[in-house]
């Protein structure tokens, strides 16, 4: 039985989707007009997480992601670019797709592009003005907010605290502008937007029934997730942060359009990722890339790391947090190495069975990934002296092996089946001889080492700032 928190009911709660095994997930996708920030990458890593989990626990999961490949960012970029705008969403999906796979991450069925559902918009657009939720001004759409009572109860805001927040909301959003004079009322939202007669080559226009104009952020989702799962689904996540405005503009969408509740049975919010104590945002420019985390560091670590923090709790990220997350994901490869060369018949029994159930019985609360590996290290603990004694049977190490396994699968790292990534101490005195000899400019000397240590397995590669050992092969 998996229990999930839900943020609309703020409780933990059985999870029952709404047709038997299978689960329509949405999550909000990025907006590529630049590079994805890692802070993005937790969250996706995070329901990459979740998807996986349930998969393996019977679920057949649509997990379905949009792609805001037109936005006021995109617009700017282009232009501040000079390119179409067209070459900024393709270039940084690639790229976040790039380092996605990287990381692992997998588990997403569909990755839906907005501009490919401008029918589906319009047409969720055009349902909102005739029910009475939506006006149209100066080609522009707009989102009544007043006419839907339930505005604000995922995020407990009343409408009394709404002015300022929405105009707050902007701000961080670096739109700039307070008010939007076609606004009846400064929270109400834009649904279609009116071309603003800037070159179509950095602002692209859609024809509709309020004249030529593109869509807003938050229709693309509803129009989207209706296309592929009807007007109510199971899950949605997205980062914590986007619960308001997004997320309440979403309910108020699509329960409006289409008079059902709830829209979405579960909402699921990740914690956020701050560096250095401050909230990772693109506009203090205090950002690391996932491209260049993938390129600097290493992604399974990185990918470990966030695993072991809770979905919903926020991620101090250090580079000491990312060297202990290595270093423990390495404790975990070194155990299997070590199970793995287990030979003898006999030995002492090992009851896998009971850490299993742990561990799945961590993963069932709410996706507990933390509590999950803290039982995987447990076990680690007590096997390890039997391995050393001698006293562990293959048997039993196959069965751990087993469960290391279903692990992998869960956490979505290679555990088993690795290249040491540990530099035995005599590999790294060589290598300091060499480095030495070099300077000294005793260069056949010095090959000479780097082939002696090549023959044991690893790489000598000179930097800059001197060298680096790597497995050989790898
Ligand atoms: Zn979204």
């Amino acid at each position: 039985m998996i229990k999930v928190y839900n943020s609309r009911t703020r409780k933990k709660e059985v999870f029952k989707p709404r047709k038997g095994k299978k689960v329509n997930m949405f999550v909000c996708g990025i907006t590529p007009y630049n590079s994805a920030h890692i802070g993005n990458l937790k969250t996706y890593l995070n329901y990459d997480i979740i998807a996986r989990y349930l998969r393996l626990r019977g679920y057949t999961v649509f997990y379905l992601q949009n792609v805001t490949d037109i936005d006021d960012k995109i617009v700017n970029a282009a232009r501040g670019a000079d390119i179409h705008w067209k070459e900024i969403p393709d270039r940084y999906f690639a790229e976040f797709r790039s380092v996605g796979e990287k990381l692992h991450i997998t588990g997403v069925s569909q990755y839906a592009y907005a501009t490919d559902f401008i029918p589906a918009i319009i047409g969720q657009v055009a349902r909102l003005i005739k029910k009475g939720y939506a006006y149209e001004a100066n080609g522009s759409v707009y989102f009544e907010v007043k006419r839907f009572k339930d505005y604000g109860k995922l995020s407990g805001q009343n409408l009394a605290k709404l002015h300022k927040s929405v105009r707050l909301a902007e701000a961080l959003r670096g739109f700039g502008r307070d008010e939007d004079p076609n606004k009846k009322h400064p929270y109400d939202f834009v649904l279609w937007k009116a071309r603003e007669g800037m070159n179509e080559k950095y602002e692209p226009s859609w024809d509709s029934p309020w004249g030529k104009g593109r869509p807003g952020w938050h229709i693309e989702d509803t129009a989207i997730s209706e296309h592929f799962f009807g007007p109510q689904y199971d899950l949605h996540g997205g980062a914590g942060e986007l619960k308001f405005p997004h997320h309440e503009a979403e309910i108020a969408q699509q329960e409006s359009a289409s008079g059902k509740k709830p829209f979405v049975k579960y909402w699921v919010h990740t914690g956020v990722l701050t560096l250095a104590e401050t909230k990772m945002s693109k506009s203090l420019g205090n950002v690391i890339t996932g491209k260049e985390m993938v390129e600097t560091h290493d992604p399974d670590a990185f990918r470990f790391l966030v695993a072991s923090t809770h979905y919903r709790s926020p991620l101090p990220y250090s580079e000491k947090l990312y060297a202990q997350a290595k270093s423990n994901l390495e404790k975990i490869r070194d155990f299997t190495r070590r199970l793995k060369a287990v030979k003898q018949k006999s030995g002492k029994a090992f009851a896998v069975s009971g850490y299993t159930k742990k561990f799945f019985a961590a993963m069932d609360d709410d996706f507990n990934t933390p509590t999950a590996l803290a039982v995987l290290f447990t076990l680690i603990r007590a096997a390890n002296p039997l391995i050393e004694k001698k006293t562990l049977s293959a048997k039993s190490a196959k069965a751990i092996l087993s469960f290391i396994k279903d692990g992998e699968r869960v956490i979505g790292v290679p555990f088993i089946n690795t290249i040491s990534t540990q530099i035995p101490q005599e590999i790294t005195a060589l290598a300091e001889e060499r480095n030495t000899l070099r300077k000294q400019g005793k260069w056949a000397e010095a090959d000479a080492l780097r082939a002696r240590i090549l023959e044991q397995g690893y790489l000598v590669k000179d930097t800059k700032d001197g060298f680096e050992i790597i497995p050989a092969g790898k």
